[in-house]
C-alpha cells in the first residue's frame, strides 16, 4: 500500500516527506496506523550519522497507534488494539530471558540495522529501497510494519496522542530512576540536563518520594520550568560550579544522580557530586569513542556506583503500563513536557528540540 513517510537522506538535512510503498506485514509483525510519534534526540543523532546507520531511512521510534493488521504467528493482538511501540529485541538471548531485553545482545542489529533479519526493508519508492524497522518500528510514517514483540497493548481509552514518548525518552529517564537507582523516600537526587529525559527522571524521582531534587542545566528557561514541575533546587552550571552547589545544598553530596547530557565534563561533575556510596547513572548518548575523566583515586574511597543505562533497563510491557498508571494518578505528569506538531512540520519539531524551545515534540498524524 501507499503511505506518507518522512525520509532521512543526508546528515544535518531536513527529512523529506514522500509518498512511499509499504510492503505486507510479515508473520511476526503488526501493521500499525501511527496516531502520533515522539521526536527523540536519538532520531537527530542518527539522521546526523553519529552511528553508521544506512541512509535513506524512515526514522521515528516513539510511535503510538492502532493495529491495522496482525501477522499470522502473532499472539495477543487484534485489529483495532491501541499500542505504544517500544524497542525491538531478540527474545532468546541471555539478557532477554533474564529480564533485561534492553541489553539484548542483538539490540544494535534489531534497532539500528534498519532492515528485517532477512535483509528486506518495508519501504520503497521509485528511487529504491528505504530503511525501515528503526527501533523495530520506523514510526515517522502514517502506516508502518512493526516487530510485534516490541509493541505494548494499552487500554481502549488510552490517550494515544501523548503516549508515544513512553516508548523511549520518557521510559529512559523514568526507568533509570525507578529500575536502576531505586531511590529511597526522603533521599536526594541531582539530574544533569533538563530535557525530556532528565525531566522524566525528575518526575519519577518525585513519584518515588525523593525530597531533594536538584536540576542542573545551562539554559535558564528550562531550569525555571523544572522548578514549576517540582524541582526543589536548580543550578545553572553556566555560571555556578554544580559540584560545589550540590554539596552545599545536600551537606556533602547527593544520594543519586542522573546524567542525561552525554557531555564528558558533566559525567565528571555527576560522579564528583555523589555522597559516600552514592549511585549515579549515565543515559546521555555520546559519539562512539567518547571518553570522560573520572577521579578513580578520590572516588574509590567513597565507594560510589556508576551505571551506564539503556532505555531505563525497562521491560516495556511491564514498565509502560506502570508509567501510564502513575500518570493517571497525577504522579507522573509527563504530558506537561509535550508540544504537538503536524506531520508537515516535522523538521520544525526537530529544530525546536535542538534549540531547546520544545522539550518533547510529538508529531500528530
Ligand atoms: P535534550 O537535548 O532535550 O536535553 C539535554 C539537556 O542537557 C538540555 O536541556 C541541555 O541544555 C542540557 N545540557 C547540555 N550541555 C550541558 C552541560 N554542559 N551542562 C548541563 N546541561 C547541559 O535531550 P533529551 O531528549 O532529554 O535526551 C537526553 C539524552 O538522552 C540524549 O543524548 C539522548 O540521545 C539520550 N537518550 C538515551 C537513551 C538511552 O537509552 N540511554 C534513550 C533516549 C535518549
Ligand atoms: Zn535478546
Amino acid at each position: 500500500m501507499k503511505t506518507r513517510a518522512a525520509v532521512a537522506t543526508a546528515p544535518e538535512t531536513d527529512l523529506e516527506i514522500r509518498e512511499v510503498d509499504v510492503d505486507e506485514p510479515r508473520p511476526d509483525e503488526l501493521r500499525v496506523k501511527i496516531v502520533a510519534s515522539g521526536v527523540c534526540h536519538t532520531d537527530a543523532i542518527i539522521r546526523d550519522q553519529w552511528y553508521p546507520v544506512p541512509l535513506p531511512v524512515v526514522l521515528g521510534h516513539e510511535g503510538a497507534g492502532v493495529v491495522e493488521a496482525v501477522g499470522s504467528t502473532v499472539q495477543g493482538f487484534s485489529v483495532g488494539d491501541k499500542v505504544v511501540i517500544g524497542p525491538a529485541f531478540c527474545g532468546h538471548c541471555e539478557q532477554c530471558i533474564s529480564g533485561h531485553p534492553m541489553y539484548c545482545v542483538n539490540f544494535y542489529d534489531r534497532n539500528f540495522g534498519v532492515q528485517r533479519q532477512d535483509g528486506s526493508k518495508a519501504f520503497s519508492d521509485d528511487q529504491g529501497e528505504i530503511g525501515s524497522h528503526f527501533f523495530g518500528q520506523s514510526s515517522f510514517a502514517e502506516y508502518t510494519n512493526v516487530v510485534a514483540h516490541g509493541a505494548v497493548k494499552v487500554s481502549d481509552d488510552a490517550p494515544l496522542d501523548i503516549l508515544g514518548p513512553l516508548g523511549c525518552g520518557l521510559m529512559t529517564g523514568a526507568g533509570a530512576v525507578l529500575n536502576v537507582l531505586k531511590p529511597r523516600p526522603g533521599s536526594s537526587i541531582a539530574v544533569f540536563g533538563t530535557g525530556a529525559v532528565g525531566m522524566a527522571g525528575m518526575l519519577a524521582a518525585k513519584a518515588a518520594g525523593v525530597t531533594t531534587v536538584i536540576m542542573v542545566d545551562i539554559v535558564a528557561e528550562r531550569l525555571t520550568f523544572a522548578q514549576e514541575l517540582g524541582a526543589t533546587h536548580t543550578v545553572n552550571s553556566k555560571d555556578t560550579d554544580p559540584v560545589e552547589a550540590i554539596k552545599e545544598i545536600t551537606g556533602g553530596g547527593v544520594n543519586y544522580a542522573l546524567d542525561t547530557t552525554g557531555v564528558p565534563a558533566v559525567f565528571s561533575q555527576m560522579t564528583n557530586s555523589l555522597a559516600t556510596r552514592g549511585n549515579g547513572v549515565l543515559v546521555g548518548a555520546a559519539k562512539l569513542g567518547t571518553e570522560a575523566p573520572i577521579d578513580i583515586g578520590t572516588l574509590l574511597l567513597g565507594g560510589i556506583q556508576v551505571n551506564l543505562v539503556i532505555e531505563g533497563d525497562a521491560v516495556p510491557k511491564e514498565f509502560i503500563p506502570r508509567l501510564i498508571n502513575l500518570h493517571a494518578e497525577g504522579k507522573f505528569p509527563f504530558d506537561k513536557l509535550i508540544k504537538t506538531y503536524s506531520f508537515e512540520d516535522i523538521n520544525q519539531a526537530f529544530a525546536d528540540s535542538a534549540d531547546g524551545s520544545t522539550l518533547k515534540p510529538v508529531i500528530k498524524f
